[in-house]
């Protein structure tokens, strides 16, 4: 059939509904919540848990590939999908990246380096990792984003508090890198191997979260080389999981120059929404022709692109009271793109939509952005 399924009611299966649509394709949504951004968009919801048997039977039986758009699906949930549907990506990619010690042991063992840390899944494992370790991050191993389940250590006895406070899960303790920037590559491999990636974003983290990614139309020269080493390195990581499908990979970039792979994100990733309006073909729609075996789109850009994410913050003025934001003015900004996701409720650090500022060169898309960052009252 013409059915494309995925596992997940939020922005990003929203987002991928609209895309396969427009490639030809019904789409059917499974998640608990209703409403939910994605279950609107599709053509069918079905409303039940991402562990509901007879649910993912029903999704399975009716697409002909199914994918998830959060990677703490359970995998056992990938698994029973596979008996009647092709999973891209497949549960086995899905699990090594669903845990922080897995994910990072895999990366080092594929010789791609990552942070300096060590697994805390006890008290003695904590009074066993390295004093180098210091100042460190705790994250815990599951279940983590958006900078939640993480706690900046500068001491044994802060991880020690922290670990308590994460109830004791498993966690690996990282130290803390010495940034000079962050990239991230959006990249998709196709059922027959082959793979294409999107220039790497530059992205700018607020409390831990993702605020703002730059893309230049061109990739400027001195980054060449390092841009190089980055989509070397996510091939490599994609081909080694067998991956089919959309993946994002996060890096540092240190101040020695050096390269250091933060995490994978099995799915299309909030840095890759540029590619909506300044590419060829959205990260999405490649996410929508990697399931149906169909040939890989064009990355290339159209433009330089700023993206700003719009968090519920946005919704509130400084006094605390709850506002819409005055989406005309904003809209009256030439080449700003906006996408909504068309959640019920403005929530402080809630994903609630993100602008797509083009421009010809970057620093026309920096002042337009600017302009739209003050109608919105956010920082840029
Ligand atoms: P998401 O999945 O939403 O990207 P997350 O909760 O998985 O976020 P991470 O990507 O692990 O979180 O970390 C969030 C941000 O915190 C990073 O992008 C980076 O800015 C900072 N950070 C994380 N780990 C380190 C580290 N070891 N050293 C320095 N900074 C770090
Ligand atoms: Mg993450
Ligand atoms: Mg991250």
């Amino acid at each position: 059939g013409n059915w494309l399924g995925i596992v997940g009611g939020g922005q990003l299966g929203r987002m991928f509904c609209h895309a396969a649509q427009s490639l030809g394709y019904k789409v059917a949504v499974l998640d608990p919540a209703a409403p939910c951004p994605a279950g609107v968009a599709a053509d069918l919801h079905i409303q039940a848990g991402y562990d509901d048997v007879g649910a993912l039977d029903r999704l399975s039986a009716l697409c002909q590939a199914v994918t998830t758009e959060f990677e703490n699906v359970p995998a056992a949930s990938l698994e029973r999908l596979a008996l009647n549907s092709r999973v891209c990506p497949a549960a086995e990619a899905v699990a090594i990246v669903q845990d922080r010690l897995s994910e990072k042991a895999f990366i080092q063992g594929l010789g791609v380096p990552v942070a300096p840390h060590a697994p805390v899944c006890s008290a003695a494992d904590l009074a066993a990792v390295p004093n180098t370790l210091f100042p460190g991050i705790l994250k815990v191993a599951r279940m983590g984003y958006d900078g939640k389940g993480q706690a900046r250590v500068a001491t044994r006895e802060e991880a020690a508090q922290a670990f308590a406070e994460f109830k004791n899960t498993d966690c690996v303790l990282e130290a803390l890198m010495p940034l000079d920037f962050e990239i991230s590559v959006v990249m998709a491999r196709g059922l027959d191997g082959s793979c294409v990636a999107y220039a790497p974003a530059l992205n700018e983290h607020r409390d831990g979260i993702l605020a703002v990614s730059t893309v230049p139309q061109q990739t400027v020269e001195t980054q060449q080389a390092l841009y190089e080493q980055a989509f070397e390195a996510a091939m490599k990581i994609a081909q080694g999981l067998g991956y089919c499908g959309v993946l994002c990979v996060e890096f540092f970039v240190l101040q020695d120059g050096s390269l250091v792979v933060n995490e994978i994100a099995p799915r299309p990733h909030n840095s890759g929404h540029y590619t909506l309006n300044a590419c060829v073909s959205s990260q999405f729609e490649q996410q929508a022709r990697a399931m149906a075996g169909l040939p890989l789109g064009s990355t290339a850009n159209l433009c330089s692109c700023v993206m700003l994410n719009i968090l519920g913050d946005v919704w509130f003025d400084e006094a605390g009271m709850q506002r819409e934001p005055d989406w005309a003015a904003l809209l009256a900004v030439p080449n700003a793109k906006l996408h909504l996701y068309g959640k019920a409720e403005a929530r402080r650090g809630r994903k609630m939509g993100h602008v797509n500022v083009l421009g010809g060169t970057l620093d026309q898309a920096r002042e337009a952005a600017a302009r739209v960052a003050h109608i919105l009252g956010i920082r840029f």
